[in-house]
């Protein structure tokens, strides 16, 4: 067991429905402390970067429409092997096959929609944090 951190964002459709506070119960709950946290307007061209990874699949031109359509929360999380944890607490990425009590069974509305974005490594983690806060804006949080 080590101490790690991940990334999340609670997107624009949990935004949307005022269920800010309930994700991120569920995420301290949990076991996660958020450590950094930002509202942001993702522009279209951060959503097509963020998700490059995705490019080629199908469904990237909606997840890009759908990241920008209304303003997320970014934040880097840490606890024990924070990116299974986090991934955990989220539940499956289509809400209907996600178990009982989890982010996306609780707030997600679609495959599409599902209300928060984790990272799926400890290495995808560290990029997708950079994406958003520098070392010394993470240096000036700490507790
Ligand atoms: P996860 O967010 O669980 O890591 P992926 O990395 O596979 O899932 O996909 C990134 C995001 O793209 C998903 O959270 C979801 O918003 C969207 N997405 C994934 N698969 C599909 C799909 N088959 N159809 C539409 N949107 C999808
Ligand atoms: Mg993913």
């Amino acid at each position: 067991m080590s101490i790690e951190r991940t990334f999340s964002i609670i997107k624009p459709d949990a935004v949307k429905k005022n269920a800010i506070g309930g994700v991120v119960a569920r995420l301290e709950e949990g076991g996660l402390r958020v450590v950094a946290s930002r509202m942001v307007r993702l522009t279209e061209q951060q959503a097509r970067a963020f998700y490059a990874v995705h490019k080629d699949r199908p469904f990237y031109g909606d997840l890009v429409k759908l990241m920008t359509e209304g303003p997320v929360v970014v934040q880097v999380l840490e606890g024990e092997n924070a990116v299974l944890k986090n991934r955990e607490i989220m539940g499956a990425t289509n809400p209907e096959k996600a178990d009982g009590g989890t982010i996306r069974k609780l707030f997600g509305t679609n495959i599409e929609r599902n209300a928060v974005h984790g990272s799926d490594a400890p290495e995808t983690a560290a990029q997708e944090i950079a994406f958003f806060f520098s070392g010394s804006e993470l240096a000036t949080l700490q507790r």
